[in-house]
């Protein structure tokens, strides 16, 4: 169900081997093509902690925007919005431009499955163990890739602004010797 966010009338719901539910294309998908853009409403960190104390998993639904706020439901606890239900991939057809808006990375044909890399939006997270299958597989998901060269290469140009901000700030701070 589409409750605060828009996704295109080319996506579906339906059963993930990934996991539980995930979006599929219904019809190619273009190059570039905007799939989804994420609404809700503005959570602080503390907010978020604070939720996820009453709800499990709930921080697992919600998507960093700025360094220390986050985009989630309209009402905690209610049915989840859809573009809530995008599956990680360490390969994913999808990335992110700006902080809320999901475009296909590449041309994505009726019956793929649609998915983002969950790093590049966030810079913490509740790790788990990756089942998407692809040969870079980074097996577990642990919120810390934006930190290695080698991801911020492979994800340029679909690296959330949040994760700009995170890799910008690291490089102001003083090097450990
Ligand atoms: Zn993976």
């Amino acid at each position: 169900m589409l409750i605060h966010s828009w996704m295109s009338p080319k996506c579906r719901l339906a059963p993930s081997s990934k996991s539980g539910m995930g979006i599929f294309a219904s019809f190619l998908i273009e190059p570039r093509e905007i799939v989804a853009v994420w609404g809700g409403k503005v959570y602080t960190q503390a907010e978020v902690h604070q939720l996820s104390l009453q709800i499990p998993e709930y921080n697992s639904h919600t998507v960093s925007v700025a360094p220390g706020f986050y985009i989630g439901l309209m009402s905690p606890g209610t049915e989840l919005d859809d573009t809530d239900l995008f599956n990680h991939s360490c390969q994913p057809n999808l990335g992110v431009v700006g902080q809320i808006t999901l475009i296909a990375r590449q041309q994505i044909e009726a019956g793929e499955e649609l998915t983002f890399d969950y790093d590049t939006t966030e810079t913490a997270a509740v790790p788990f163990h990756c089942r998407c299958g692809a040969p870079e597989c980074r097996g577990v998901i642990d919120g810390s890739s934006w930190t290695k060269p080698d991801f911020q290469k492979a994800h340029a140009g679909y690296l959330s602004w949040n994760v700009l901000e995170a890799i910008r700030r690291s490089g102001d701070e003083p090097r450990q010797p």
